[in-house]
């Protein structure tokens, strides 16, 4: 049995910041994952909006930790070397009657504690946003809205923390947990650890762990949400987040670029009775082009270059179920965390390791190293430093996904890091090959070998995401049927 003092269950980035957090304390912790890599669940399909926070009803913990973490993310990613763009954001109104809800929800932001909220006409919004829809008429721009990259920033974070001494294990996933003497006693896929305290940050089955413990049950009700993403080409056309006046079921449709110079529109919002069906929809994603061109009239459908969804773990309390659970000491919940749990999840991180570390009398980790450098991009290097790179390492010379100019180096970087990738998918998540236009298309069979080569597997053993996910089904050519 492994001991521990503090045994984190999911690796999202509620899990892996909240790790981070732990690491800078004299604790031994870990963290479970049930999944093949980390960053499999809704971490890994948002809308990748750092949000402002006007949106949660005040006195919420949403409300609460979306302003923190907001307040948070421009130290997070500078130390994590992780890239963000305060690019603004914008609810826009497509008619007058909306204008009034723009000031009730600057008032709720402003109650909230959001800096900066101011609502505007017509003419400023056109000089922002020249390619908005002529239907728009007033907007509250929320300056403090930005965009990130989910999954390098929950990567990032768990790199980190295993960098300070968080034991990371995959194909991990939990099963029971009993109370202890003194500690919980979690079973697992990778075995059996007791803890002095678990943290619960499983997502989407949030529920399952607390309920396993708690008589103050919750429920996780999953609802999906559809995306279309666009070209590079449309890099320039909105430069804000562009929201339009949310509803009951969420935020609503938005048209905003990412980080990585896409566009993404969407996400729907629709009520499912299980967890995993992340497929999208011929309905969904007609919705998400209907009310998308509301804000972008004339959407260029041939400039698509995937779709996907993600599943909201929506809770039946509305809010965020944070802290100790009432009647299960040392169990804490960060359980129900959907939007904006992008956002709020270094406060919560911070909020719950404070927490741990309090009662269990932890001193800080005097060799606790905040800073992680991310794995440097060729395509973002100029012509110096891509010759420099070369010198120092000739597989920066070879370009292994041509959509998005990742080159072989970057590939068995992502391998070797701590919490390194073991899959196609986990590639994709560390580098962006197979991101782009293509869609994998290219670079998948020379990404199987580089990952067989640094795994010192059979490329037959290699997975897309893990389990049974393999991409080769067998060897044509077997030894005596005239292979060399
Ligand atoms: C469609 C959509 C759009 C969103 N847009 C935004 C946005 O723009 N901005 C924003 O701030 N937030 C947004 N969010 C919310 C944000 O993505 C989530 O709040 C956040 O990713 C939650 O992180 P998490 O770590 O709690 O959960 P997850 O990322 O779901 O991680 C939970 C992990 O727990 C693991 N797990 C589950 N059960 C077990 C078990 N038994 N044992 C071990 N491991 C287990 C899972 O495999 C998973 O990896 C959006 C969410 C969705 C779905």
């Amino acid at each position: 049995m492994v001991m521990l003092d503090v045994l984190i269950i999911g690796g999202g980035v509620v899990g892996c910041t909240t790790a981070r957090m732990l690491a800078g304390y004299q604790l031994k912790t870990a963290l479970l994952e049930k999944a093949s890599d980390i960053c499999e669940g809704q971490s890994k399909a948002n809308t990748a909006i750092v949000h402002g926070g006007y949106d949660a009803k005040p006195g919420t913990m949403k409300a609460k930790y979306n302003v923190m973490g907001n307040g948070m993310f421009q130290k997070m990613c500078s130390e994590l070397d992780v890239p963000l763009k305060w690019n603004t954001s914008l609810v826009v109104a497509f008619s007058e009657d909306g204008i009034p809800k723009l000031e009730e929800l600057k008032h709720q932001g402003e109650r909230n504690g959001v800096p900066n909220l101011s609502v505007i006409g017509r003419e400023e919004l056109r000089k922002r946003e020249p390619n908005i829809s002529p239907a728009a008429c007033a907007a509250l721009l929320v300056e403090t809205g930005g965009i990130v990259c989910p999954y390098e920033l929950t990567v990032a974070n768990a790199e980190n923390a295993a960098e300070n001494g968080v034991r990371f294990y995959r194909n991990a996933p939990v099963t029971g947990i009993q109370k202890g003497e003194d500690c919980w006693i979690v079973q697992s896929g990778a075995g059996t650890f007791s803890a002095k305290a678990v943290v619960n940050c499983a997502g989407l089955y949030s529920d399952e762990i607390n309920n396993m413990v708690s008589e103050d049950k919750i429920r996780i009700l999953p609802r999906r949400g559809e995306y279309y993403i666009l070209d590079k080409k449309y890099a320039d056309v909105f430069h804000a987040s562009v929201f339009q006046l949310p509803t009951k079921m969420g935020k609503g449709i938005l048209v905003t670029p990412t980080v990585d110079g896409t566009i993404l529109i969407g996400p729907t919002a629709e009520d499912l009775d299980v967890r995993d069906d992340t497929r999208t929809t011929s309905e969904g994603l007609a919705k998400a082009i209907r009310f998308g061109s509301l804000t972008w009239e004339h959407i260029p459908m041939r400039d698509v270059i995937t779709t996907f969804s993600g599943i909201r773990a929506h809770c039946d309390r509305d809010d965020f179920v944070l802290g100790e659970a009432p009647d299960a000491p040392m169990f804490f919940n960060a359980a129900g965390v959907e939007s904006p749990g992008l956002t709020s999840s270094p406060a919560i991180g911070r909020y719950l390791a404070e927490l741990i570390a309090e009662k269990l009398h932890a001193k800080g980790n005097p060799n606790y190293n905040p800073i992680r450098k991310g794995i440097p991009k060729f395509r973002e290097m100029t012509n110096e430093e891509r010759a420099r790179a070369i010198a120092s390492n000739p597989d920066y010379a070879k370009v292994v996904c041509r959509c998005e100019t990742v080159t072989e180096a970057e590939i068995r970087e992502a391998i070797r890091r701590p919490v390194g990738a073991r899959t196609v998918d986990g590639i994709k998540r560390r580098t962006r090959a197979g991101m782009g236009r293509c869609q994998a298309g290219f670079c998948t069979p020379r990404t199987v070998e580089i990952l067989s080569e640094e795994l010192h597997i059979s490329p037959l053993e290699v997975t897309k995401f893990g389990g049974n996910s393999k991409l080769l089904s067998g060897n044509l050519f077997e030894k005596g049927d005239g292979a060399e």
